[in-house]
């Protein structure tokens, strides 16, 4: 712990956290907060008018690269995890824990943000061929980052199995401070619990109930059956379309329609590096996930989505709505798309914006970039294009 003395003021860092939390709700009266954690959730319901017009279909997109800790759904996740721990005990402010994580990312930043906040730290590992920015963001945060070469679930070296061991031997280990807790986002029923807390009702809250279908796409599953389960069995909406927008190399697509996990044949199983074969980050996965689990028989139909709609979708929605996203939204908004087709005009569709393009810069959208779609007002890149031909 250190103090550090900034103008006239002498700040001792505090040695014992507090571990009340208030969220936005609790304070938006006087629009004060108690920290970062009330900064996470109440997200604006966005409506993309460019997709509503074109579609005659309205179309509203949960701002969640707003929230205010990592920048996406994962900070209610990461927040709630937290707190169910300390109330099991399982994390103590002050006594030197560490939150151990497998993550592609999102959920690292947001648990290595609240590690800051409540007095732990944060140890993530993550595969090697996520874009850069969010490994560099959580070095700056603080945390310890293992990056792993893509390996399968099966294997002690997937970064989900490696994270779980780490956290075992922190506790083991006598010589290590504190405790290790393995956060376990994909079999944690706390993520999709966070959901059913409080995005599923901030989304029946701000469509009064007037809602046709929910679109999200599934790295955990915890978005798509925590908001599943609130809106269809708390909320009763017992006739509203739950809707998986599956990226390309995705298994979860034909589990949902045709019951069966797709399983790469053997060529392609030697052949793909990666689990799933798509520039697409954060969702897309090829097993099932506990809490893809909780909400599976809530959802009623799959949207598979290419890499190509995603990154047209991407640029489609910074053209036309100043809105500039990571590839999950993307691809979550070319399924709203597809499923307010097939809904009568006028329909509801609520889908998610997960986080901005500006953790995607040196892979999504560079792939956008070098596929030709950008353009625009500056002329800088353009000029240089023609100085070079
Ligand atoms: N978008 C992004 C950017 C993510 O990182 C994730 C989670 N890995 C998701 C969407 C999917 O959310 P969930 O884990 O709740 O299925």
């Amino acid at each position: 712990r250190s103090s550090f003395f900034w103008g006239p003021v002498q700040l001792e860092d505090h040695e014992s956290q507090s571990s009340s939390s208030s969220t936005a709700a609790d304070n938006i009266h006087d629009g004060i907060v108690e920290g970062i954690e009330g900064c996470i959730g109440n997200t604006p319901l966005v409506k993309l008018r460019s997709l509503s017009e074109a579609t005659g279909r309205t179309i509203l997109a949960k701002a969640e690269f707003l929230n205010g800790a990592g920048g996406s759904p994962k900070d209610r996740v990461a927040l709630h995890m937290i707190e169910v721990a300390e109330e099991q005990g399982l994390l103590v402010p002050g006594r030197g824990d560490t939150i151990y994580e497998g993550t592609v990312g999102s959920t690292g930043i947001s648990l290595a943000t609240l590690a800051r906040a409540r007095g732990y730290r944060a140890h993530i590992c993550m595969p090697n061929d996520q874009a850069i920015e969010k490994s560099t963001l959580l070095h700056h945060l603080g945390a310890t980052v293992e990056r792993v070469t893509p390996a399968p679930i099966t294997s002690p070296e997937h970064f989900v199995n490696l994270a779980r061991s780490r956290a075992r031997e922190h506790t083991a280990s006598s010589t290590t401070e504190g405790c290790g807790f393995f956060a376990d986002q994909f079999e944690s029923h706390a993520n999709y619990q966070a959901h059913v807390k409080t995005t599923g009702p901030e989304i029946f809250r701000q469509t009064n109930g007037q809602i046709d279908a929910f679109v999200a796409g599934a790295g955990t599953g915890g978005t798509i059956s925590g908001v599943a389960k609130y809106l269809k069995e708390s909320a009763k909406l017992t006739r509203l379309r739950v809707v998986l927008a599956d990226p390309q190399g995705s298994g979860l697509y034909n589990k949902v329609r045709h019951g069966v996990m797709y399983a790469p044949t053997e060529r392609e199983g030697t052949r793909r590096r990666q689990q799933v074969d798509t520039i697409v980050e954060g969702i897309g996965i090829n097993r099932i996930t506990e809490n893809f689990e909780a909400g599976r028989e809530l959802v009623d139909d799959a949207v598979r989505v290419t890499d190509e709609q995603a990154c047209r979708m991407a640029r489609w929605l910074v053209e036309h709505d100043g809105i500039f996203v990571g590839s999950s939204s993307a691809v979550n908004c070319v399924a709203a798309v597809a499923t307010a087709l097939t809904l009568p005009r006028g329909s509801v569709v609520v889908t998610m914006l997960c986080d901005s393009g500006t953790r995607h810069l040196s892979k999504f959208w560079k792939q956008i970039g070098d596929m030709g779609l950008e353009g625009g007002n500056d002329d800088e890149q353009g000029a240089q294009k023609e100085s070079e031909a």
